[in-house]
């Protein structure tokens, strides 16, 4: 078998970004269940992604553990009724990864490293190929570049930072879509490429 075929076992996957891209971002962190709001369309979008035969992820900086504004018990809490709203409507998540670090400990989860993309990695075979990441930040972007994703930058009320940001260091995006759902089309136009 030559390497470069695709192991019948290896599957595509789509990294998510959580607050911004899953929900709304807070400036003042998401720190219990009545801060989390899910944006428009991102229900709907992983009901569709749900029949894909995809890996679908969730990567999370979740500095506010470090910074002390809630525990880890917390955190779990919150994405489990995050996950119970996502099945409820018809929506997969495959598994959640979050780093719980203080910027300044110098961690290698904390994105714009990759270390929360090779966890996944060892968790699961993934098609090195068919690799997505979404997010709406500078930081999301140059984590998946690093991991060899394809990038798709969601518009938020950050946007304009975050790409003055990337104009001066980081990858531009492959892609910019203003919430999940209209990111669908990016993924689904690359994974028709390996059916
Ligand atoms: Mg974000
Ligand atoms: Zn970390």
């Amino acid at each position: 078998m030559g390497n470069r075929g695709r192991m019948s076992s290896q599957k595509p996957a789509v990294f998510l970004d959580r607050d911004g891209v899953i929900n709304h971002d807070s400036p003042d962190y998401v720190r219990a269940w009545s801060d989390f709001a899910f944006r428009t369309g991102s229900l709907e979008a992983l009901s569709i992604m749900a029949s894909w035969d995809i890996y679908l992820f969730i990567v999370t900086n979740q500095s506010a553990i470090a910074r002390g504004y809630l525990s880890v018990s917390e955190l779990e809490q919150i994405h489990a009724l995050m996950l119970e709203s996502i099945r409820g409507a018809a929506g997969r998540i495959d598994r959640i990864y979050y780093c719980p670090h203080h910027p300044d400990q110098g961690c290698f989860c904390r994105k714009p490293q990759t270390g929360l993309f090779l966890e996944a990695a060892r968790d699961y075979t993934l098609d090195p190929d068919h690799l997505f990441m979404i997010g709406d930040s500078a930081s999301d972007m140059e984590a998946g570049k690093r991991f060899g994703c394809f990038t798709i930058m969601l518009e938020s009320p950050r946007f304009n930072a975050e790409m003055t940001r990337l104009i001066g260091t980081g990858p531009r995006p492959d892609a910019i879509a203003p919430d999940l759902l209209a990111a669908l089309p990016f993924l689904e136009q690359r994974l028709s490429q390996c059916r």
